[in-house]
C-alpha cells in the first residue's frame, strides 16, 4: 500500500495543474499523480483551437461573464462564472511564463482569435494545436517537483471512503496486473469527461466517465448530466473534430444547395463588431440544433456516414490556412483525403464534452469530505446547459489549481490516517476484481457488443434531440443492458496489459454515467441549451432554473433532485442573437 498526502487522479491539464498548485504552495505534502494513460496521453493533448480569457483592450471581464452565462442559458452559477473569468487571465499568463508558445501578433503581443458565442476576441491559442502545447507545458512544469509521484498506466478502479472521508484509491499497474491501494488524506478526481457512452464522439477512447461513475458509486452527487455538448463540426465516420476555429477564421457552413443556411435561424452572434458578426459563429448547441432541422428539410447531403453539411474555407486561402488552421488542413488530407484549400469539407454535428460531472463548490470540494474534482469530471457549474468553446482549458487551470489548494489545506489538517475498515475495502476489490473478472470465462456475451448497444441506446433517446417516450424507452434498455454485462465473458486471463479487462471496467463505469444521463434528462420536462425536449421545447425559469443532482439510491437506481442556480448580477433572459 503506497501512501501519500493527496492523491490526485488524472494526468491531464486539470490533473497537472492541481499537483503543481500543490507542490509549489505546499511543498511538503507528498503528492500522487495517478493516470490511466501516460499524461501527455491525455485528451487535453488533442484540444486545439484555444483557451478564453480577457486580455485585450476594449474587452472586460464583465463580458466575458455574460457570454458565458447566456450562452449557458442562464444555467451556470454566476459566482463561479464570476471568480473564472477573473482568474483565467492569470493562469493564462502564468502557463506562458512556464513556457506554453501562445501565437502573437506581429507586434509581438498574445495574438487571440473569435469564437462561437463570445462577443469579443478573446480565444488565445497556439496555432490550431493548443491543447498539445498546454498539456506539454504543465507535463514539463510538473517534472520539476521531487514530492510529485506518478503513477502512469495505473487504472483506478474504486475510491476508498470510510466514515464518510475519502482515504485513497484501488488501482491496477496496468503493465503487471497487480492491485493496489494508493492511500492519501485528500483525493482530487481530474478524470475528464465520458464522450465514449455516445457512438459518434470527438473523444478519446480513454474518455470513459470513470471518475463521474467513482464519485457516484461512492455517493457523491453528478450535477447536471442531461446537458451533452455536440460540436457541429466533426468528420463523417472518425468524428474527429474540425476546431471551431475554422469557423472563427472566416470559414462558412453550407448545405447541399451551397447556402449559407445558417443565416435562416436565430443563430448569429450577440455581436456589433463586424469581425464577429458570421452566423458560424453562434453557440454549439444552436448549430447542433439547426443541422438536424436543415435534415428534416432534406437540405443535407447524404453519404454513407450518414447526412453532411460542408464547411468551406476555400476562399481564405493558402496563407491563412498554413499558419492558422495547419492542423484542419492535415486532418483533412490524412483522414479525408479532402485538401481544404481547393475543396469542400464534409461536417456534421458530433458529441464533444460533458456539462454535467460531479457536483463541486468553487473549491472542487464534493459531497465526501476530502474529495475534490476538477476538469471536465467536474460540475462547478460555469458551463450551465451549454459551453462556450474556449473556456474548458481555462476552467482546467483555473480550478485545477483550486481543487489542488482546497485539498492541500485539507490534507494538512487532516491528521487521521486510514483504519481497518479501509484494509477490508481494499481486500474486496481486490477479491472482486481477480474472482469476477480476471476468472470469468463463462458467459456468452462480449463486452464490445454491449458497449456497442449502449452508444446506440443512449444516442437515441438522449441526442440532440429528446423526449419522454424513447427517455423511458432507454431507461429500460440500460437496465437490460446491465443485466446482460453481469454476465459477460471477458477471454483474457493475462495480467499484463489486459486491455479486455480495462474495457470491461470502463463499461461498467459507462453503463452507471449512461443511466444518470437519461434520469436527469426524462426528469428536465424544458429545453434549456443542450437539453431539447420535443415535448417540453419552452424552457420553463419557473420549474427548472435549477441543476439536476443526482445520486445513487438504496436499490442502485438513479434518483434525481434539484439545486437552485446561484445569480449574482446577470437576471434570466432571452438568449437573443441578433444577425
Ligand atoms: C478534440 C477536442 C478538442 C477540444 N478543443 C478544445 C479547445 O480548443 N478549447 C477548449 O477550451 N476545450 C477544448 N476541448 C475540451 C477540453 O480539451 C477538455 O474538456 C479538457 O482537456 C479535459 O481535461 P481534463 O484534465 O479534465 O481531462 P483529460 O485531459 O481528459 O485527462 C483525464 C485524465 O484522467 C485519467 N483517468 C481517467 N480515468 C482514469 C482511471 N480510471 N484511472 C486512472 N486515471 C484515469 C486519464 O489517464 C487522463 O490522464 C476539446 C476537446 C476535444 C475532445
Amino acid at each position: 500500500m503506497a501512501d501519500h498526502d493527496v492523491v490526485v487522479v488524472g494526468g491531464g491539464g486539470a490533473g497537472l495543474r492541481a499537483a503543481i498548485a500543490i507542490a509549489q504552495t505546499h511543498p511538503r505534502l507528498n503528492v500522487a499523480i495517478v493516470s490511466k494513460v501516460y499524461p501527455m496521453r491525455s485528451h487535453t493533448a488533442s484540444a486545439e483551437g484555444g483557451a478564453a480569457a480577457v486580455i485585450a483592450t476594449g474587452d472586460t471581464q464583465d463580458e466575458h461573464a455574460y457570454d458565458t452565462i447566456s450562452g449557458s442559458d442562464w444555467l451556470a452559477d454566476q459566482d463561479a462564472v464570476e471568480a473564472f473569468v477573473a482568474e483565467a487571465p492569470r493562469e493564462l499568463r502564468t502557463v506562458e511564463h512556464w513556457g506554453c508558445p501562445w501565437s502573437r501578433r506581429s507586434d509581438g503581443e498574445i495574438a487571440v482569435r473569435a469564437f462561437g458565442g463570445m462577443q469579443k476576441m478573446r480565444t488565445w491559442f497556439a496555432a490550431d494545436k493548443t491543447g498539445f502545447h498546454l498539456l506539454h507545458t504543465l507535463f514539463q512544469t510538473s517534472l520539476r517537483y521531487e514530492q510529485l509521484t506518478r503513477y502512469d498506466e495505473w487504472y483506478v478502479t474504486r475510491l476508498l471512503v470510510d466514515e464518510n472521508r475519502v482515504h485513497g484509491v484501488v488501482g491496477i499497474e496496468l503493465a503487471t496486473g497487480r492491485i493496489e491501494a494508493v492511500t492519501g488524506r485528500a483525493v482530487v478526481l481530474c478524470t475528464g469527461g465520458c464522450g465514449r457512452v455516445y457512438p459518434f464522439t470527438t473523444n478519446g477512447n480513454i474518455k470513459t466517465g470513470d471518475g463521474m461513475a467513482l464519485a457516484y458509486l461512492a455517493g457523491a452527487p453528478l450535477k447536471d448530466m442531461e446537458f451533452v455538448q455536440y460540436h457541429p463540426t466533426g468528420l463523417p465516420f472518425t468524428g474527429i473534430l474540425i476546431t471551431e476555429a475554422a469557423r472563427a477564421e472566416g470559414g462558412w457552413l453550407l448545405n447541399k444547395d451551397g447556402y449559407r443556411y445558417l443565416q435562416d435561424y436565430d443563430l448569429g452572434t450577440p455581436c456589433p463588431t463586424p469581425v464577429l458578426r458570421s452566423m458560424e459563429l453562434g453557440p454549439r448547441d444552436r448549430l447542433s440544433q439547426a443541422f438536424v432541422h436543415e435534415q428534416r428539410k432534406g437540405r443535407t447531403v447524404d453519404t454513407r456516414y450518414g447526412p453532411v453539411v460542408h464547411l468551406d474555407l476555400r476562399h481564405l486561402g493558402t496563407a491563412v490556412i498554413d499558419s492558422k488552421l495547419p492542423f484542419v488542413r492535415e486532418l483533412c488530407l490524412r483522414y479525408e483525403r479532402i485538401d481544404p484549400v481547393h475543396e469542400l469539407i464534409p461536417v456534421r454535428p458530433v458529441q464533444h464534452y460533458m456539462m454535467g460531472g460531479v457536483h463541486t463548490d468553487l473549491d472542487g470540494a464534493t459531497g465526501i469530505p476530502g474529495l475534490y474534482a476538477a476538469g471536465e469530471v467536474a460540475c462547478v457549474s460555469i458551463n450551465g446547459a451549454n459551453r462556450l468553446g474556449s473556456n474548458s482549458l481555462p476552467e482546467l487551470l483555473v480550478f485545477g489549481r483550486r481543487a489542488g489548494l482546497a485539498a492541500a489545506e485539507f490534507a494538512s489538517a487532516a491528521a487521521t490516517r486510514p483504519g481497518r475498515a479501509i484494509e477490508t475495502q481494499v481486500a474486496d476489490e481486490r477479491r472482486r476484481l481477480e474472482r469476477d473478472l480476471l476468472a470469468r470465462r463463462d458467459g456468452r456475451e462480449r463486452i464490445a457488443d454491449i458497449r456497442t448497444e449502449m452508444q446506440h441506446t443512449i444516442q437515441d433517446c438522449a441526442g440532440i434531440y429528446r423526449d419522454s417516450e424513447s427517455l423511458v424507452a432507454g431507461a429500460d434498455k440500460l437496465q437490460q443492458l446491465r443485466e446482460r454485462f453481469g454476465k459477460a465473458t471477458i477471454e483474457d486471463t493475462c495480467r499484463t496489459f489486459n486491455t479486455e479487462l480495462v474495457a470491461a471496467l470502463e463499461l461498467g463505469f459507462m453503463l452507471d454515467v449512461a443511466e444518470t444521463i437519461v434520469a436527469c434528462a426524462l426528469r428536465r420536462e424544458e429545453s434549456r441549451g443542450a437539453h431539447q425536449r420535443t415535448d417540453f421545447p419552452d424552457r420553463d425559469d419557473a420549474r427548472f432554473l435549477a441543476h439536476s443532482l443526482v445520486v445513487r439510491d438504496s436499490s442502485g437506481l438513479p434518483r434525481v433532485d434539484y439545486l437552485p442556480v446561484t445569480l449574482t448580477r446577470w437576471p434570466p433572459g432571452e438568449r437573443i442573437y441578433g444577425r
